[in-house]
């Protein structure tokens, strides 16, 4: 069975267009199917590189009031599609019909259908069909196998990259991020989370706090739009919970600890000021970001030029 996919393919070994996912005219390499899904894995080295402007290594270079860039709602609203944020669902609902969403990390392809019914062109992506949650493989899986730091795919020709729940599976999580930059169109969006405050999260590699989510996707070139916590998981409960079974008596405990985290360090603030921290304020947020940081990332129009650079 072969999909009806956009022409956006490129050789993973020597960047030239494909016109077929079984062989590069250019430099002869032959690709292998796994169940009918073409496999684009590189074969050679490659070397990146990155542009670090001075103004990029300080630690204090996010403000703190802008650490989270609230959407307008948020949240996983579980009666619509698996894992999809609202704020990422307002993206998506209003780009244009024929718009090619490229999905990294689309597991079963558990997206494919929702993006499709909305007039959406889809290309699931993974990097293996084996990771795949059972009750996930009746999506149909992924349309190509590749490796998101090398994506086999042209420079500029996706309107949108989703990846829910991604990142910290990578290996070199900035690396991957250049390679989104790489192929996104101008303009074009970056919709994403990674886990955080997870103890044990199916041997992941990094995750993400939100001044790593702001400094990754800036390495990249990508300008931050917003980024916020998307499950808002008390961390202790995240670390009691996590990995065993989420009964209510753990649950309070673990929002107990929360208290005493939050609590005196409320009451203080309180003294001092004799105001509350407001709900949504990052003082709040501190004790509940556990879960998933998420983001919304966007290719800017014209070339960044980093900061110390300007003339
Ligand atoms: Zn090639």
């Amino acid at each position: 069975m072969t999909r009806e996919l956009p022409d956006i393919f490129a050789c993973c070994d020597c960047a030239a267009p494909l016109d077929a996912l079984d062989i590069c005219r250019e430099c002869e390499r032959r690709f292998d199917r796994a169940d009918a899904c073409p496999v684009l894995f590189p074969t050679r080295s490659r070397d990146v590189s990155f542009t670090i402007a001075p103004g990029m290594l300080r630690p204090d270079d996010i403000a703190a009031d802008s650490v989270f860039r609230y959407p307008a709602r948020s949240g996983q609203d579980k009666s619509d599609a698996y894992h999809l944020d609202l704020a990422h669902q307002d993206i998506l609902e209003n780009l244009p019909a024929g718009s090619v969403v490229l999905e990294i990390g689309c597991g079963g392809g558990q997206m494919r259908a929702w993006l499709r019914g909305r007039g959406l062109v889809y290309v699931g992506t993974d990097v293996s069909t084996e990771r795949v949650h059972d009750w996930l493989t009746a999506f149909g899986g992924p349309d190509i196998l590749c490796d998101a730091h090398a994506l086999p795919v042209r420079d500029a020709s996706v309107d949108v990259v989703y990846a829910a729940a991604v990142w910290e599976h990578l290996a070199f999580p900035q690396m991957a991020a250049r390679e989104v930059a790489r192929v996104l169109r101008t303009g074009g969006y970056f919709l994403g989370s990674a886990s955080f405050l997870e103890p044990w999260h199916d041997e992941s590699y990094y995750h993400m706090t939100p001044n790593g989510t702001h400094s990754t996707l800036r390495l990249a070139g990508l300008e931050t739009v917003h980024v916020w916590p998307e499950v808002k998981w008390p961390g202790f409960v995240a670390m009691l919970e996590m990995g065993n079974k989420a009964t209510r008596p753990v649950r309070w405990l673990g929002r107990l600890m929360n208290v005493y985290y939050l609590l005196p360090k409320q009451m203080k603030i309180f003294l001092k000021t004799r105001t509350w921290p407001d709900k949504n304020g990052l003082f709040e947020t501190r004790s509940r970001m556990a879960g998933a940081i998420a983001w919304i990332a966007r290719k800017p129009l014209a070339p960044q030029a980093p900061e110390g650079e300007a003339n």
